[in-house]
Parts: structure tokens; sequence; C-alpha cells
């Protein structure tokens, strides 16, 4: 965004205005972290601001800041809809294609005749926004929404549930400040929020040890269910509709789950492979380390995308199906994933 941009969406902003503020299908703690830190910081500035979410999140992201604010469009649909209806600017946050928003919230943003600002962290953009703030190299979404803030020269309404909010996006997004993408600028960020309010240790605690016992056999489950294939660095889990009812499964069980397999020695590429049989579809996560981009690979194969070290996708055959076709298209990829990461 340049200096005029920034110039613009200032005088916008700078008179009460009726904003609704909007995080992808499924948001994780970037998405509904960001979504909520903008609608405190819009409150701040006097709008009448809303968070429309497409649809719940996990329960592990319930105790938020401002979380009973969030509307839900499939569950409280005519309110959603009465809201967009009725904004004159619009926020997406953390999602760069409007079908992240599911089918029929899609269809209704396609409506959207105010301004739209979006910002965003993911590859290859769409061309919907009016205002676009879009860096892939940036760790999370949260962290442009502090940018974006500093930019607008707003640091000094950041307050504690705004610090919570972004904190917490900034935690999950970076795997806990690990991956790559974390940088002395994301540090620099992350101890402004401590300094204005945002408690460090609790956060990580709501987040990450609040695991109900269902979750934890589930997760069992999974690594038992673990596949290797070493000569192409790679390993995968699947978890068939079965496993997931056995233990109970609740939204947000199985985030992070992909993750164990990634932490094998020598192991570069991991992918999950959750069967939803609500959906008719094989929810995919993807994961890799150093140059393999499973962003390329979900977007030629499964239907998705993301970032290169974080993707997600889907199929819409059966889960022996899916992996029988990962399993044909893998070998095509094993110069790639050879030459992906020294040790
Ligand atoms: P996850 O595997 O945790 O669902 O998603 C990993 C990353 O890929 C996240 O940044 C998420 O926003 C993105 N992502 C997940 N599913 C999709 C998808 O279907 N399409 C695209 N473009 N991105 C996705
Ligand atoms: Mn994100």
């Amino acid at each position: 965004m340049n200096e005029d941009e920034i110039k613009e969406i200032n005088d916008l902003l700078s008179s009460p205005k009726n904003i609704v503020i909007v995080p992808h299908r499924n948001p994780d703690g970037d998405a509904i972290g960001a979504s909520l830190a903008v609608y405190q910081y819009l409150i701040n500035k006097g709008h009448h601001a809303m968070v429309v979410s497409p649809n719940d999140y996990p329960e592990f992201l319930h105790w938020l800041p401002n979380s009973k604010e969030v509307f839900k469009y499939d569950m409280q649909n005519r309110q959603s809809q009465a809201a967009i209806d009725e904004a004159s600017i619009l926020f997406l946050l953390d999602f760069n294609a409007l079908n992240r928003v599911g089918d029929d919230m899609q269809h209704k943003l396609e409506t959207f005749v105010g301004k739209v600002i979006m910002i965003d962290h993911h590859q290859q953009p769409d061309d919907f926004a009016d205002y676009l703030y879009s860096d892939i190299s940036i760790c999370s979404t949260c962290q442009m929404v502090y940018h974006f803030i500093e930019k607008l020269d707003d640091l000094a309404l950041i307050n504690k549930d705004i610090a919570t909010c972004l904190y917490t996006g900034i935690m999950t997004d970076t795997g806990s400040f690990r991956f790559p993408s974390t940088t002395s600028t994301t540090h620099r960020i992350i101890a402004n929020l401590i300094d204005n309010g945002a408690n460090n240790s609790k956060i990580y605690n709501n987040v990450y040890d609040t695991n109900s016992y269902g979750r934890l056999q589930l997760l069992g489950r999974a690594l038992s269910n673990l596949v290797v294939i070493d000569k192409l660095k790679t390993a995968y889990i699947p978890l068939s509709q079965a496993d997931l009812d056995e233990f109970n499964f609740q939204k947000g069980d199985t985030e992070g789950v992909v993750n164990y397999a990634l932490s094998l020695k020598g192991i570069i590429f991991a992918v999950i492979f959750i069967e939803d049989t609500d959906q008719e579809i094989i929810k995919i996560s993807l994961r890799s380390k150093g140059k393999f981009s499973v962003n390329k690979f979900a977007r030629e194969h499964f239907n998705g995308g993301g970032h290169d070290n974080a993707a997600g996708g889907k199929s819409f055959v059966s889960l022996d199906s899916t992996i029988s076709n990962f399993l044909r298209i893998l070998p095509d990829y094993k110069k790639e994933l050879l030459n992906s990461y020294e040790e």
C-alpha cells in the first residue's frame, strides 16, 4: 500500500462508518485474532464494527477478547446479511481469494458495493479489493494488522485486547515463533504487544494447554496411522471419519497434527488427509521444510493453496483414492524433495 492509499484510508476512517470484518472460512488463530484486533481498533476509533465469520472456529480460540461479538454467517445468516448490506467498508483478513469464505458468503460479498480493504500474507492475491495490503514475506496477518495500524499512525490505540488478539495470531501462525518467517521485526512487535498488556504465558496456555482427553487420544491414533516414505523424505497421516467419531472429534482437534509428521528427522514434506463425510471431501493439510513449495503442490493437485511451507487443499474422491493419487504423483517430485532442505 502506498502513501496515497494510506491517506485515502485515513480519510475513509476519519468519520464514523458501518464496517464489517471478514476472516476466511474455518478461521484459525491468525484470521480470528486479526479480525478481533481490527474490530477493537475500529471501535476505539468510533466506528460501528462487526466481525462476520463464515462459520465457527475452534473452542481454544473462544476465550479471545470480544469473541462473543462474532457473528457466524452460516448460523446467524439473516443478521450477517443485514450487517453486510448496511456496511460501507469491508475488511477481508487472512485470505486473498473470495472462494475462501465458502459459496454462500462468496455470493453475498460479490454484491458488496462499498470499499474493500484486504490484508493478507498468502501468495497470488485475487483482484477484488479497492485497497490491497499483501505481503507474502510477513509471518502472519496479525503482524500486518500491526503494521497497518502503524501506517495510520494509531499505535497509541493498541490496548490490552488488541495486543492479546495480535499476539495470539502471530504466535499461532509462526508455530510459536519458530518458523523461518519469524523475524527480528516480529520479535520487536511482540515485545510492544507484551508492553501493551498481552500476557504471553496465559495466551500460550489458553491456546495450547486446553486439550480434551479425546483430542489427545485422536492424536495417538493419528501418530499410529503415520506412514513414512524415507526415500522421498515424505510422511503422511490418514484420518478416517471413523477415527474422528471414535474420539468425539471437535472442530480444531486435528489442528497442528501434521507438524508431528514434519518433526521426524529427515522428513521435509508432511501431509494429513482428513475424511469429512458430511462435506463429502478429504481435507488436506500440507507442510514442508526448505524450498519444496506445498502451495504449488496443493494448487496443482488438490484444489488448494497457501504458503510455500504451509498449505491446504481438498479432494473429492474417497480417502483411499486420494492417498493412491498422492502416492502416484509423489515420485514426480523426487528431485525437488531430495534437494529441498539441507540439515
Ligand atoms: P491448514 O492446513 O492449516 O488448513 O492451512 C495452511 C495454510 O494454507 C493456511 O495459511 C491456510 O489459509 C491455507 N489454506 C488452507 N486451505 C486452503 C485452500 O483450500 N485454498 C487456499 N488457497 N489456501 C488454503
Ligand atoms: Mn495467516
